[in-house]
């Protein structure tokens, strides 16, 4: 005898992203609203596929402004992923904030975001800056993208070794444009 067909409702296709296999998960749901996973190669991809269907969450990756820093930002994440949903409201919250330098890679600087339970913690050490003036005077000179964009590859390069060739290519590339952009500015210190 012919068995029925079940009935997949609302069926995706995820990525699983817990080990660099990438598999890729087909997740649904059938009539009595339990939630299948199928495509997983370990027991991991089954919790991953159910966890992102049911209630999908990220880490929260930003910057936050800094007063009395080398830097004028500071690359910060969240100590745990957030609901997804929640993700672009909690991002504006944190680029609102301002910490006072000096900080320390993993110091707490917003304690439960949007009541999340999830603290956000600095992602590098920042320095108080010990000639305000002059560094302000450079960072006056830049537009907001520069900022960040120093500010990241400066945490970037902290951690080059774990980079692969194509991102230590692009990131050489990014540091040589600011290099470019700045040395005026630095010519004159
Ligand atoms: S299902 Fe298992 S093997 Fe596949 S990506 Fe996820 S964790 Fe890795």
């Amino acid at each position: 005898m012919q068995q029925a067909v079940e009935e997949r409702i609302n069926e995706k296709e995820i990525v699983c992203v817990v080990c660099p296999n990438s598999c890729r998960l087909t997740v649904w749901e059938d009539k009595l609203g339990e939630v299948h996973v199928s495509g997983n190669k370990c027991p991991r991809g089954v919790v991953y596929g159910k966890s992102e269907y049911t209630h999908p969450v990220r880490m929260l990756i930003t910057t936050m402004r800094v007063e009395g820093g080398v830097l004028p930002v500071i690359p910060v994440r969240s100590e745990k992923p957030i609901p997804k949903e929640l993700l672009l409201k909690a991002i504006k919250v944190v680029n609102e904030h301002y910490c006072q330098a000096p900080v320390k890679m993993g110091q707490i600087l917003l304690r439960d975001i949007l009541g999340t339970g999830v603290n956000v913690i600095a992602s590098r050490d920042l320095m108080q800056d010990e000639n305000k003036k002059i560094a302000f005077s450079i960072y006056d000179e830049m537009s907001p993208e520069e900022i960040v964009q120093q500010t990241l590859v400066e945490d970037l390069f902290d951690k080059k070794q774990n980079l692969t060739f194509e991102e230590k290519e692009k990131l050489e590339r990014i540091k040589k444009h600011l290099v470019e952009r700045l040395s005026p500015h630095f010519n004159k210190m």
